[in-house]
């Protein structure tokens, strides 16, 4: 009874406030019957319910929670800029997560590891088998992030004279994949799927690539790419020789172009599990992505296999995604290498990237004990990711 009498207070109130609002100022609320009954963002949560649940076991609710919460940025400095934010964000408090590494727990984790070459089955059995990566970070990487349970925004990136812009705000995590392709002077490297740019950035900022091809299959994600680029690097390094910007299907790399790059970025389209829980607009959770959705994985590991091809024996493979999805991650390394091997007598080797997951311990959130690659998981106190990477040496 007593509820009763609070749900009509709360009516009368309701209605009370309806009449404060002049009439050409009130929204008229849909019909029930053109309302989207099941959001994109609903039937996501719902599927990653079900499928994380089981996957991540104990730690989901967490990483759910922070999957829920705003995520934080990390802000990668443009060295290209002669606008000097270095000592404007350390005085905000932010640091470079880069150069602020547990290097004990990196050099520690090396010399611990076994020292022989695993081939690919042994390393998908059991991770220890995994090649120590002898990692050597560039120093010109610099990404600026609050501390642990710091929320704070950064400041939007402001032009120099020359209009180019100081910072790029991204998910810290996504600097990892380009630290962990271990770009070395003279290289030649192949970004397959770059758009909008954000690790196309960072690569550039090691300034030691010597050829370097961007590449996204839809022209209109290249042409943000392009903007991208052309507000945060010179027009003469744009336009010279060593960049070339190309609009291809990626998986028909192999075809194109074999046995040709030191380094390939294979950072792939995937459910971007973020974005599918936060908005509705462009969610490949809609109904009518449903197709989309479950290729996926055949689409993943097609990018991977012509990533493979299109890199030079002993070169490496960095497979990247934004997905938790064990189907999207470590099934398609097992299922590119697999094919690589029985159909174009390629021999991968996996290489370990535990140094590096040491090495920035402090500041992600890494997942205990996967079997193939390493994962930055959501936490609260340090709301990055999902980032999946997983590296490959080409032994032949
Ligand atoms: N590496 C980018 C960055 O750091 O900004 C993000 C890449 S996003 C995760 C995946 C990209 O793959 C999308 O831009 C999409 O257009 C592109 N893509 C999808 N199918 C492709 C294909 N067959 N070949 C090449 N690129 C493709």
């Amino acid at each position: 009874m007593a509820l009763m009498v609070d749900c009509r207070l709360l009516l009368r109130k309701v209605k009370d406030l309806r009449s404060l609002t002049p009439r050409r100022n009130r929204v008229k609320e849909k019909w029930a019957a053109t309302r989207v009954k099941h959001p994109p963002t609903r039937l996501a949560l719902q599927h990653f319910d079900a499928t994380y649940s089981g996957q991540l076991g104990k730690i989901w609710p967490s990483v759910r929670v922070a999957l829920l919460s705003e995520r934080k940025y990390g802000a990668l400095l443009n060295h290209f800029s002669n606008h000097n934010v270095l000592e404007d964000l350390q005085s905000q408090g932010c640091s470079d997560f880069i150069s602020y590494r547990d290097e004990e727990a990196g050099e520690l984790r090396c010399t611990n590891e076994k020292p022989e070459v695993g081939c690919v089955e042994e390393s998908t059995a059991d991770s220890d088998g995994q090649q120590p990566s002898g990692l050597q970070l560039s120093p010109n990487i610099q990404c600026f992030v609050f501390p642990r349970g710091d929320v704070t925004r950064f400041q939007p990136a402001r032009p120099d004279l020359c209009g180019l812009l100081s910072h790029y705000l991204m998910d810290a995590a996504s600097v990892l994949p380009c630290l962990a392709l271990d770009v070395q002077e003279g290289h030649n490297v192949l970004d397959l799927c770059a758009a909008p740019g954000g690790k196309t950035l960072a690569l550039l900022q090691t300034q030691s690539i010597s050829f370097l091809c961007v590449n996204d299959a839809s022209v209109s994600r290249t042409m943000r790419l392009r903007k991208v680029l052309n507000s945060y690097v010179p027009k003469e390094f744009l336009t010279n020789e060593k960049l070339r910007i190309t609009s291809f299907d990626g998986t028909q790399w192999g075809d194109i172009e074999r046995n040709t790059f030191d380094r390939v970025l294979v950072d792939v389209p995937c459910t971007t599990d973020r974005h599918s829980l936060m908005e509705d607009d462009n969610n490949i959770f809609s109904k009518n992505r449903i197709g989309e959705r479950r290729r996926l994985p055949q689409l993943q590991a097609e990018l991977l296999l012509a990533g493979i091809q299109a890199a030079c024996p002993g070169g490496e493979i960095l497979y990247s995604t934004c997905t938790l999805s064990q189907s999207q991650n470590q099934s398609v390394v097992e299922q590119a290498v697999f094919v690589a091997r029985e159909n174009h007598d390629i021999q991968l080797q996996v290489v370990s990237l535990r140094p590096l997951t040491q090495m920035f311990q402090n500041t992600f959130y890494f997942a205990p004990d996967l079997r193939l690659g390493e994962m930055v998981l959501p936490h609260l106190t340090s709301n990055f990711g999902p980032i999946y990477m997983c590296k490959l040496r080409r032994l032949t």
